[in-house]
């Protein structure tokens, strides 16, 4: 049986100026609060950080697992007061009989308060794997992937992500997974066997 594995932010919600406004600013008060750091974050772009997100963050927290969680915490828990209610995902999610599973570089908190916000029934998931579950890798990292797939006991071949950033994709059809980008502009030469521009179009497409 195939199992459906989704990406949180942008993706199971759609794009929010307000959450990534929060997110961003998040992370610079921390860095510049707690480590010094200060961490420009105008113009914030969360595909062009991604790339450089884990390296960075690895830098930062050489040997501080425990900061490194409280941070992780910390910036993710983001007012999803704006995002809005989505019935007919629910609904799409619902009838679906796949395993479906939440893949996010965020936390259990986030996942779980956006569902409440946005009405999706957490009960849909057989499980949430955060960044927290990875060990602070990113989705950009295979062995990220790995981690998820070892921990549920999943066969790539038989996966489909969803997911709004191509660079998470690239690691995940590596390892064999089925792809699929969602994403309001349609783009080229990314590692998505699919595209579609928003979830229950991709789902109501595939299923
Ligand atoms: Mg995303």
């Amino acid at each position: 049986m195939t199992s459906l594995i989704f990406d949180l932010d942008n993706t199971l919600y759609p794009r929010s100026p307000e959450v990534e406004a929060d997110f961003a600013g998040r992370i610079k008060n921390y860095l510049k609060n707690n480590l010094s750091v200060d961490f420009d974050h105008s113009g914030f772009d969360w595909e062009k950080a991604s790339l450089n997100m884990g390296a960075f963050l690895d830098r930062i927290f050489l040997g501080k697992d425990k900061e490194r969680r409280k941070f992780t915490h910390y910036i993710c828990d983001v007012d999803v007061g704006s995002l809005q209610p989505d019935p007919q995902l629910d609904n799409h999610l619902g009838r679906l009989p796949h395993d479906k599973y939440i893949f996010t570089d965020s936390t259990v908190k986030h996942v779980t308060d956006s569902l409440n916000q946005i009405g999706v029934d957490q009960r849909h998931f057989k499980g949430i794997f955060d960044h927290i579950a990875s060990g602070f890798r990113f989705k950009t990292d295979r062995l990220c992937h790995q981690r998820f797939l070892e921990k549920y006991g999943l066969n790539p071949e038989e996966c489909v992500l969803f997911e709004d950033n191509p660079h998470n994709l690239c690691p995940a059809a590596e390892l064999g997974m089925t792809t699929v980008l969602i994403t309001a502009v349609p783009r080229q030469n990314i590692a998505a066997d699919y595209q579609f521009p928003g979830l229950c179009t991709a789902l109501d497409a595939m299923f």
